[in-house]
This record gives structure tokens, sequence and C-alpha cells, in this order.
């Protein structure tokens, strides 16, 4: 079930059986010259659907703009400041919490938000300490999970791609993609084969350092069929968590 696809009636009959949620949070920027931009931002969505589906839970929309600084010297791109996805953040949980949801879980799908996810819901909580103490409000309590930590996926990733997972536009990200929409595949010449690995800064550095785009990664190895593995198994575990999570 997804919120975006649901209309109000059935988001109040679903309140009356469940108060939480999960929101895909991504970004949009670079991968790679054979990754998408939306990259980041699907690979949650696509987990948090087929999860949502299976098991009759809500998925919301896909918050899809994240901390992609590093990323703008190549083209597509697009970041928020730390500050005003803190901001976008808390709004959409305030959203939520009016209409009565208490659980809101947060299936990120970018390295590079985990600090600034991590802030907004400190912030949340900041907002019902000092907004709301004493009212009596139920209470709203957040958390976030990176998909290629959920149970069993990262020696999952490891196992498919023993060399050259890398960390950025990696096999793995990009087989959930191909499996996803596999009319969609990307050629290039890559080179070298590996990506270099190092420090992240700012974005001209990135470009210097980083030429096109991709981190200690060969994602030329991305299948379809690897996708499917990946996604079966994340799902598997989501269910689990967000079962847990919901019910605490
Ligand atoms: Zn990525």
């Amino acid at each position: 079930m997804q919120l975006h696809m649901s209309s109000w009636p059935e988001i109040d009959a679903y309140l009356k059986t469940s108060k939480a949620i999960i929101i895909p949070i991504g970004s949009t920027e670079q991968h790679g010259p054979i990754g998408l931009l939306g990259t980041d931002a699907l690979c949650p969505e696509i987990i948090a659907r087929r999860a949502g589906d299976e098991a009759g839970f809500l998925v919301g929309p896909t918050f899809n703009v994240g901390q992609s600084q590093h990323h703008m010297g190549f083209a597509g791109t697009i970041t928020l400041r730390p500050s005003t996805m803190i901001a976008a953040m808390t709004d959409w949980a305030n959203s939520l919490r009016r209409h009565g949801f208490e659980r809101l879980y947060w299936l990120n799908g970018h390295g590079g938000n985990v600090a600034t996810i991590s802030a907004a819901i400190t912030s949340m909580y900041h907002d019902t300490t000092f907004g709301e103490a004493g009212a009596n409000t139920p209470p709203l309590r957040c958390m976030s999970r990176n998909w290629w930590e959920l149970a069993g996926v990262h020696e999952l990733c490891r196992q498919l791609f023993p060399v050259g997972e890398g960390s950025h536009a990696t096999p793995s990200e990009i087989s959930i993609t191909r499996y996803a929409f596999p009319d969609v595949e990307k050629r290039a010449d890559i080179s070298p084969k590996i990506a270099p690995v190092g420090p992240i800064f700012d974005a001209d550095d990135f470009r210097r350092r980083y030429p096109d785009g991709r981190i200690g990664s060969d994602p030329t190895q991305a299948s379809p069929e690897a996708g499917e593995k990946l996604v079966t198994k994340a799902v598997r575990a989501l269910i689990n968590e967000f079962q847990a999570f919901a019910a605490a």
C-alpha cells in the first residue's frame, strides 16, 4: 500500500490498524557512467514497496533529494543543504504525526544522508520536548536503516561481488535498479575497471579524485539476477524489522 496511491479514507482506515509508516529516503546524484541519478532513492523505494505489498503496510512518498554536495561536479545532481533537509524531514514528520502516525521508519539509500537524518530525528524529538511536554500527545518514534544494513544484505553484496563492490556506484545498487527496470540499461566504456578510493571533501575535489564519479567500484558486474537476490533478501529483513518497530 502506497500513501500517494491511496485516498484519504483509505489512510483513515489504515490508521485504525497501524500507526506506522515506512518512508524511503535517498538522493538524486550521479552514479558513475552507467548508474541512474535516482539510484539512491530508487533502491529503498523498490525494497519498501515490495515489502509493503507483501506484508500490508503503508509506504510513504520517497524523500528523493538529499545530501549530495560532493557530487555537484556532475550534471543532473541535486542537493539540499543539511538545514533544508532537517526542516523538510521535520515538516513531513509533523504532517504525518498530525494525522495520527506515531512510528516513522526511514529506509535510507544514501550513505551521505546518515548524519543529517540522525540530526533531523534529534530535532523532531526536540520539538516534542520543547513544544508539547505534558500535553499528553502521542509519542513520535523514528528509526532509520540503510538498506544495505538490513539483516544479511551486506554479506550477500560481498558474496555476489567479492571484487569491485566499492562504495559509490556499486554493482549491488545498480543491480537493484536493473532488476526493477529491466529495459533501462546504460552502457559506457569504463576505465579503469575498478575506480580509485579515497576521501570525500568538496565537489571539485571529488571530480578530480574520481573523474567518472565511481569510488572503488566496478558496476559493469551489475545484473538483474543479482538485483533480484538482493531485493528478496532485503524485503524479508525489512518486513521483520518494521513489524517489530511498529509494535514497540
Ligand atoms: Zn548510491
